[in-house]
């Protein structure tokens, strides 16, 4: 094969921009021998589901999908119907970053969004959005959809979905969680799998895979196992039934397995750590949102973003208008050290 040539010096702008860590290649390699059955009806998909079982400690339905913006529209898609409507906040990736997939995906159950400080919903923007229309011209509220972590960076506790979950029930609203960083908010949170999830009212949870470390692939995971009937054939007809999905599964079974989930993503918090410890009391930067996952969002002048730019950094700023950086399982410290000298030298 020719060589590619690739600019290996790391950057942050996105954690996808990471690799497949090794667990989760081993994974795949050990699936490559010989032939199996297609379509999801081969050893390692059932295992992988039963591993989701053990980690969640009940009977869920588990499905897999390519990417997340599938993982989150099917999911959406099937707790609402069309003249349905879906309460999330402004920022949420469903909102701003999905193309109107969900919306597409339940053939026209309509996003509301919630303004919030700091992308974390609460009860009470919940509520206000859910009763704000109750004739017949406004689309029925049927889902709530939090982000964990969240889009900013921060992470609900348990306590806090739990008040979430509260007010959904008592409003008769369905509660998804868009986990496409649930292993960055479950290094944080200090609880297991099941009380950030079920035991606290979750319904529906989209686990991102990718972020994580593998290459490709979200799990949807029901805990509700009434809401996942015929969801197998939802993800055909969505184009997301893999037909060789031992390799989709595999890399899960390395993941959980191993360990990886959760080393990778403390890995990925604790840089981001590293760079907000290291960049704290420089004079012409702030940090716009606490970081409690692998997020960090500077503030700063445009005129200073721009000197980081020059010095060949890459980040985005479509949230908040913070630069934001975002770290993975594979980031290198002396590479945040180098970011961080950066800003100090530019911002100091
Ligand atoms: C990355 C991400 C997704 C999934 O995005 P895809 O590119 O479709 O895989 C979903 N939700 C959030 C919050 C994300 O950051």
């Amino acid at each position: 094969m020719d060589h590619i040539s690739t600019d290996n010096s790391q950057q942050f702008a996105s954690d996808n921009y990471s690799g497949i860590c090794p667990e989760a290649w081993e994974a795949m390699a050990e699936a490559n021998h010989g032939h199996a059955t297609a379509y999801g009806d081969d050893p390692w998909t059932a295992r992988a589901s039963n591993l989701f079982r053990d980690f969640f400690e009940t009977e869920c339905e588990v499905f897999f999908a390519f990417n997340g913006t599938a993982a989150n529209s099917m999911a959406l898609a099937s707790l609402c119907q069309s003249y349905h409507s879906v309460i999330c906040a402004s920022s949420a990736h469903v909102e701003t970053d999905e193309c109107g997939a969900p919306e597409f995906f339940s053939n026209g159950s309509k996003l509301l969004t919630a303004q919030t400080i700091d992308g974390k919903m609460t009860p009470e923007s919940i509520r206000a959005l859910a009763t704000s229309r109750g004739d017949i011209h406004f689309p029925k509220s049927k889902a709530v959809t939090i982000t964990q972590s969240t889009e900013t960076g921060r992470v609900y506790s348990v306590d806090e979905v739990r008040a979430l979950s509260a007010t959904c029930r008592d409003l008769k609203l369905h509660l998804h969680m868009d986990g496409a960083r649930f292993s960055n908010a479950m290094a944080s949170a200090g609880c297991t799998p099941a009380e950030m999830t079920w035991k606290s009212g979750v319904e529906v949870l989209c686990f991102g895979g990718t972020k994580n470390g593998m290459a490709v692939g979200e799990a949807i995971v029901f805990f509700d196992q009434a809401l996942a009937q015929d969801f197998d054939y939802r993800c055909k007809q969505a184009g997301q039934l893999a037909s060789k999905m031992r390799f989709l599964t595999s890399p899960w079974i390395g993941m959980i397995q191993s360990g990886a989930w959760l080393r990778n993503a403390q890995h990925a918090n604790a840089m981001a750590q590293r760079l907000s410890g290291a960049i704290e009391g420089v004079p012409h930067a702030s940090i716009m949102f606490p970081v409690e996952a692998n997020a960090v969002f500077l503030v700063a002048s445009e005129d200073h973003l721009e000197q980081l730019r020059t010095r060949g950094w890459r980040f985005y700023t479509f949230i908040g208008g913070g630069a934001r950086f975002m770290f993975a399982w594979d980031t290198d410290p002396a590479r945040v050290d180098q970011l961080a000298n950066d800003i100090r030298e530019i911002m100091g």
